[in-house]
C-alpha cells in the first residue's frame, strides 16, 4: 500500500458559487442551495475520491456553513467527512487534525493557499470567486480557473 492521501477541499468559491448566492438570496426567501454548486463540483468530488480520502474543509459561521453544505446534499460524497471551523480558523485547526501521509489542498483563498504551502502540502489554487483577483505570496503547485480544469488535465494523477 502507498501512503495515505488526504485531499482537503474548500467549500465557498471552490465548490459553491458564493458570490452568486449572496447576490440572489436577497431576492428570494426560499433558497435551494444545490443551485449554487458550480457545474463541475460533483464531477470533481468523484474524481478526487479516486485519489484519496476527500475531506470537505470549510470555515465561516458554523451553523450557516452547516446549513449551506447540508442544503447542497454533498456531505455524503466525502469519504473523509466534513470539517467546519469558525471564521478564519480552519488553518489553525489544521494543526490539530491528524493528517498522515500526503496532503493535497484545493482552495481559492490566497491566505489559505499560502498556509498550505507553508505546511508542505501540495496546493491547487482554484482562481474563481471573490478572491480571484488576489495573489498568494507563494506559488502553489497548480493554479486553475475551474475544477473541471483539474479533471481535464488529470492534475491529481501527477502528484
Ligand atoms: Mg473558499
Amino acid at each position: 500500500m502507498g501512503r495515505k492521501t488526504t485531499i482537503l477541499v474548500d467549500f465557498d468559491h471552490t465548490l459553491f458559487d458564493t458570490e452568486t448566492y449572496v447576490r440572489e438570496k436577497s431576492a428570494s426567501d426560499h433558497v435551494d442551495y444545490k443551485e449554487f454548486l458550480y457545474p463541475d463540483t460533483l464531477a470533481f468530488i468523484k474524481y478526487a475520491s479516486d485519489f484519496g480520502e476527500a475531506v470537505l474543509f470549510s470555515e465561516g459561521d458554523v451553523e450557516f456553513q452547516k446549513e449551506k453544505i447540508s442544503g447542497t446534499g454533498i456531505e455524503s460524497l466525502f469519504s473523509g467527512g466534513v470539517k467546519i471551523f469558525p471564521s478564519f480558523s480552519k488553518m489553525e485547526n489544521l494543526d490539530d487534525m491528524v493528517l498522515n501521509g500526503k496532503v493535497i489542498m484545493v482552495d481559492d483563498k490566497p491566505e489559505v493557499v499560502d498556509y498550505g504551502i507553508s505546511k508542505g502540502f501540495t496546493v491547487i489554487r482554484v482562481r474563481r470567486g471573490r478572491y480571484s483577483g488576489e495573489e498568494s505570496k507563494d506559488q502553489p503547485n497548480f493554479v486553475v480557473k475551474s475544477l473541471s480544469e483539474i479533471i481535464e488535465k488529470d492534475i491529481l494523477q501527477s502528484f
